[in-house]
């Protein structure tokens, strides 16, 4: 193992995995190493999430309560109106929120959809707040329409490794993901890309997910880590708890080898503890969802959070962060 702090697009499997297996205070300290040489350490990067249109996906990812194929009772709703969203976003704004993320549970966006989608994204984006959407598959023409539109970033996740990715999704392809990021950064758009822990996934398939992160070339500028929220009426609702520390490790193994990316701890803050937490801006992690809802599943409320940053001493990041 050399030094760590390199941006590599040739991280091994077999590096990755070492990493995930040194003692936690070795982790944790080149971890913390490599994110105080990128970044400034108690900034956290803040970004609210809205569902702009709600269930009734017509995919089958197995972790997902706006699948149509599971009894979750999420209720399908349409593409919300412009309006509806410029308020939101300007609430998130006052709340202190840099990025708006908009999320619409599609397969891929119809022509029609993505008119109304760019109005949002300029709309959102003459507030002053940097905008990302998350969206679907998109194709080549859709990327450039949304880049048109002023879109910084776009969110479309690996979920996890190649090799286990088909125990998760059968719908389409982990090439359908690969694809659509490349569309998106070949239209000059921010890619937000990460994972999720705790969906039955072992750790060559945590450090399967990081070594396809890390091959992209370049890296994703935001990777959100999620760990599975286990929704009742999905098939992964009633998956084994994940351990805190194997999470925390995911995190810290994210920042070394991503060593320029924005880390979000993203879902599952909601059931994680305060020290947990801590301990994952230790590991790196730099970026969070503010809001008392992502998506559909509870978040942390803005209160909580407000708090808990207070305690660590950290303080929201400027934008492009
Ligand atoms: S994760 Fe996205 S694509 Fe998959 S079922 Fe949920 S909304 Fe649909």
């Amino acid at each position: 193992m050399t030094t760590f702090g390199a941006v590599r697009h040739d991280w091994t499997h077999a590096e990755v995995c070492t990493l995930f297996a040194l003692p936690f205070p070795d982790l944790m300290f080149h971890a913390q190493s490599v994110h105080r040489r990128q970044f400034e350490p108690c900034e956290v990067q803040i970004s609210s999430l809205l569902s702009i249109k709600t269930g009734g996906c017509p995919e089958d990812c197995a972790y997902c309560p706006q699948s149509a194929r599971y009894a979750t009772g999420v209720k399908p709703e349409k593409l919300m109106e412009v309006d509806t969203v410029l308020n939101e976003a300007r609430a998130a704004k006052s709340a202190g929120a840099s990025r708006f993320c908009m999320g619409a549970a599609w397969r891929e966006p119809k022509e029609r959809d993505l008119e109304r989608v760019c109005e949002m994204v300029a709309s959102v984006k003459a507030l002053g707040l940097e905008t990302c959407a998350t969206l679907g598959m998109l194709t080549r023409a859709q990327a450039g329409r949304l880049k048109t539109a002023g879109l910084d970033y776009y969110n479309h996740n690996l979920d996890t490794s190649p090799q286990y990715y088909g125990a998760i999704i059968t719908t389409r392809t982990y090439q359908d993901r690969l694809d659509t990021l490349a569309h998106v950064r070949d239209a000059g758009i921010h890619v937000c890309c990460g994972g999720i822990i705790g969906m039955g996934e072992d750790i060559g398939d945590r450090a399967g997910l990081i070594v396809t992160l890390a091959n992209l070339r370049p890296h994703p500028e935001s990777v959100p880590i999620n760990m599975l929220v286990r929704v009742e009426g999905t098939p992964l609702g009633h998956a084994g708890a994940i351990d805190p520390i194997e999470f925390v490790r995911t995190i810290a193994v994210a920042r070394i080898v991503l060593p320029k990316s924005v880390v979000r701890l993203s879902a599952g803050r909601e059931d994680m503890s305060e020290a947990v937490q801590a301990l994952c801006f230790l590991a790196g992690a730099n970026s969070i969802f503010y809001g008392p809802k992502l998506l559909t599943t509870p978040n942390p409320g803005r209160d909580r959070d407000q708090r808990l940053l207070e305690k660590l001493g950290l303080r929201p990041m400027a934008q492009g962060g």
